[in-house]
């Protein structure tokens, strides 16, 4: 028989728990929670346990268990190690008529506890009748990192003002819209931006007037990372999911993109492998237009939208035209390929800094204060440079670092086909010649590069002899 499901007002009622460990502790913060009078039933109490009946929280029945325990109970949950003892406790509740749970022992039960995600007053509750638990824990995952933390203080605001929202919009399809603005629109993003106080009086401006508010549109500035989906946070992932429209630097990976709500419209802009490039004005007019037309735009970056990402000027931009936005940060390729390739940026015998140093173009090559470049013990992670790779190294040698200082040199950081070339900064431009690194990569100088050819993990690893390929292919030729 399927069972049936039922979310159950215990607020001042008696619930009965037999049983004094971990597991019985877990169970009571739950019952707590919903306001539950809890009585536990032991021979002995865990810490947690105890500590809520010297507070007075919870009623204790020390002992062995007696059925006398039921008595004026709602509810009984049996959290023994004992299966018999639970199969009594179970059997003598059944005949009280009382709804039982003996934990993980669906055989035994009357009822089931769900797994669990909580946004209240919003709770969704999966059971599987103990026949997957694997999956409805996997499922929870998902929902859990589907449903943004505010979804909960947006409810608690909106049953608040039920009463006034009905009131003013009477007629069902007004309503409806009414709602859908509340969910999509700006008191949700304020609440998401943690200004409760200001969400709350736009509801109330909403509110004194007559018309549902036209759909506002938003824009989420958002950090993909550097290629690898895994390294997406929580927050970009549920920003994906609710595009309606999304605009993407082009070398966005397609896994990540396949992670975006199905029939979002997907726009790429910026540079492309080809060499056409979005001027950075139409990017801005491309995120005007569907703001305006009430979408929700996410401007998905690479890395971190605020590392040479043009996030500011974005900003800058969307502010002038009172267009209201919120920043996702990303992994930026820095952290991402130092971790990828087994470099930590700081050490403490090493590098006490870190600096994160762009070689984008000859007159920025000119620009960057070599001298300070160059000092030891300090770790350089430097962007866009594979096309300069020779002036750099004849800047940072003739400023005074080592030709012997340490690089590792990471392209396509984090993505299957990563490669890391490691050696001296003086070979640094034949060696990437001979490996033909391209673009995207990221050159990590200093002396935490060196770590990189003991503790690299991801992809393939390139470099000078000894090192291990070249030692492989060289057994292999020999064979
Ligand atoms: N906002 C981005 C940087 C954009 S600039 C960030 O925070 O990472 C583009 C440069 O970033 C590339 O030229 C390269 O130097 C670096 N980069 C981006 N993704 C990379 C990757 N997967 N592997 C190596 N370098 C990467």
């Amino acid at each position: 028989m399927p069972l049936y499901p039922l979310f159950a007002d215990l607020n001042d009622r008696h619930v009965l728990v037999v049983g004094g460990g971990d597991v019985a502790a877990r169970k009571t913060a739950m019952l707590l929670k919903a306001g539950a009078k809890v009585t536990v039933g032991a021979p002995v109490l865990a810490p947690e346990l105890r500590e809520w009946v010297q507070q007075g929280r919870i009623i204790y029945k020390s002992g062995a268990y007696q059925p006398d325990w039921l008595d004026g109970t709602w509810l009984v949950i049996a959290a023994t190690r004992s299966r018999p003892l639970n199969a009594r406790i179970a059997a003598d509740g059944h005949v009280r008529q009382r709804l039982v749970n003996v934990v993980d022992d669906p055989a035994l039960s009357s009822f089931q506890v769900p797994a669990l995600i909580d946004r209240s007053p919003l709770l969704v509750a999966i059971s599987s009748h103990g026949a997957a638990p694997m999956l409805v824990r996997r499922l929870r995952e998902r929902i859990e990192s589907l449903l943004d933390p505010a979804l909960g203080s947006l409810l608690q605001l909106a049953q608040r003002y039920r009463a006034r929202i009905r009131a003013r919009h009477t007629d069902h399809t007004q309503h409806r819209r009414f709602y859908d603005w509340l969910h999509d629109g700006p008191v949700h993003a304020l609440l998401r931006a943690a200004q409760p106080l200001h969400a709350e009086r736009q509801l109330v401006a909403a509110l004194a007037d007559r018309a549902v508010p036209k759909a506002t549109g938003s824009i989420a500035l958002v950090g993909a990372g550097p290629g690898d989906p895994g390294l997406l946070t929580l927050r970009a992932l549920r920003a994906l999911n609710e595009a309606d429209v999304i605009l993407h630097d082009a070398l966005i990976s397609e896994p990540i993109l396949d992670l975006a709500r199905r029939d979002a419209l997907r726009i790429t802009v910026g540079k492309r492998g080809g060499g056409t490039h979005t001027p950075q004005a139409s990017i801005h007019a491309l995120m005007l237009e569907h703001a305006r037309a009430g979408q929700r735009v996410v401007r998905l970056k690479g890395g971190d939208p605020f590392v040479f990402g043009r996030g500011g000027e974005e900003l800058e931009f969307l502010r002038a035209h009172n267009v209201s936005y919120e920043v996702v940060p990303g992994i930026t390729a820095a952290l991402a390929c130092a971790a990828y390739s087994g470099v930590p940026l700081t050490h403490r015998d090493h590098a006490q800094s870190v600096r994160l140093v762009t070689a984008h173009c000859g007159q920025s090559l000119n620009t960057l204060d070599w001298s300070e470049l160059a000092r030891e013990r300090q770790t350089l992670a430097i962007y866009m440079g594979v096309g300069q790779l020779d002036e750099l190294t004849q800047e940072l040698i003739a400023h005074g670092r080592g030709g012997d200082t340490p690089f590792a040199l990471i392209e396509n950081g984090t993505l299957p086909q990563q490669r890391t070339l490691t050696g001296k900064l003086g070979d640094l431009p034949a060696l990437a010649t001979r490996h033909a690194i391209s673009a995207p990569a990221l050159l990590i100088l200093g002396e935490v590069a060196a770590q990189a050819d003991a503790a690299h993990w991801y992809g393939e690893l390139l470099g000078d002899p000894p090192q291990h390929l070249a030692y492989l292919r060289t057994l292999a030729d020999a064979a």
